[in-house]
């Protein structure tokens, strides 16, 4: 995809990705503002996303630029760009999407089947900034551009650590490095420094971690009188799900958190021997093979107890992703 073949005659542009967004949501969403800002002078381009971490508000170029209010006075946009999600996962922004004369989507999640009327979604793909990246011309390139999408593909690869990161994720890397940003000032920011309220939620979730299926799966969970006495928000608990996989001996992780009383924001992780996107998907969430998620409406056992057989089928299977 030619991204400005798409939109050239657009006047106005909206673009927006998933709620509670990641790196690689603000950082696909702000690069591709500032690339058709540039490439076409004359539209107006605006970007609408939920809150997101200081790190991201500090290391994204344009996130001041970001509406956080799903308000606009545009009547309904030209083309309406939906990035890291499908539709269902817009939130307040499904609305702008769904009246836009042309609605467009790119995204990876390999539970994607596709939302607009024209589609982009790759699921071998590492992140969205990966995707968004192939559809620009170099030529209009920038630095500020270049570190947007690195801190996407930092952060939906763990730092190129992930079985997603493949030839093509590490030679666009090596492109955007050349821009000349410090991307090891950028990694250590928006990837692994942590808020000390951060350190010591993830502290709580690991000490208060349970181990079943043999020590194969592990579990932890936060509640909310717990997030309100740290003062934690939901990007705050990013990363922990990833933490406790690391356990010798863990092929599957779930950690939750509580957003409502009976209402958890669950995240799945894997190391190859359980395809989470399914386990997610049995609560109408999605995602990857190795990291997904969803939001269910239960109590923390019944959660559990309602995933555990899944995962050990697909133990037992010898199920490898
Ligand atoms: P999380 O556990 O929120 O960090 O998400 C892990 C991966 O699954 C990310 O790639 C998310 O974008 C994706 N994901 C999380 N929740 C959902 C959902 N409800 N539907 C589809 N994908 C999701
Ligand atoms: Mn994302
Ligand atoms: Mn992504």
């Amino acid at each position: 995809m030619n991204i400005l073949d798409e939109v050239k005659n657009c006047r106005t542009i909206g673009i927006s990705g998933h709620i509670r967004p990641d790196g690689d949501c603000v950082g696909s969403c702000m690069a591709m503002a500032l690339y058709l800002e540039k490439a076409l002078p004359k539209a107006r381009v605006d970007v609408f996303l939920g809150t997101f971490s200081e790190a991201l508000q500090k290391n994204i170029a344009g996130a001041e630029k970001i509406h956080h209010e799903y308000m606009t006075d545009v009547e309904h946009y030209d083309a309406f760009l939906c990035l890291d999600c499908e539709k269902e996962r817009l939130g307040d922004a499904l609305d702008l999407f769904m009246k836009a004369g042309k609605k467009i989507n790119i995204d990876h999640h390999r539970t994607n089947s596709g939302s607009g009327d024209v589609n982009y979604v790759v699921p071998t793909a590492s992140s969205t900034c990966e995707l968004v990246y192939t559809t620009l011309d170099e030529r209009l390139m920038d630095v500020n551009i270049a570190r947007n999408l690195y801190i996407g593909m930092v952060t939906d690869t763990g730092v190129f650590m992930y079985s997603n990161t493949g030839r093509q994720t590490m030679e666009i890397a090596g492109k955007l490095m050349e821009f000349g940003f410090d991307f090891s000032a950028v990694v250590r920011e928006v990837f692994y420094e942590k808020t000390y309220v951060q350190q010591q939620i993830l502290g709580r979730a690991l000490l208060e971690s349970i181990r079943f299926l043999d020590g194969r799966c592990i579990v932890s969970m936060v509640d909310r009188r717990t997030m309100h006495f740290y003062q934690a928000t939901s990007s705050d608990m990013d990363g922990i799900a990833s933490e406790l996989v690391h356990t010798e001996g863990v092929c599957c992780s779930i950690f939750m958190y509580e957003i409502e009383p009976m209402t958890y924001k669950v995240s799945l992780r894997s190391t190859g021997e359980v395809d989470v996107s399914k386990l997610a998907l049995l609560y109408g969430g999605g995602g990857h093979a190795r990291a997904a998620g969803c939001t269910c409406n239960a109590s923390y056992h019944d959660i559990i107890n309602n995933l555990a057989p899944y995962i050990e089928e697909q133990l037992n299977a010898g199920v490898h992703v």
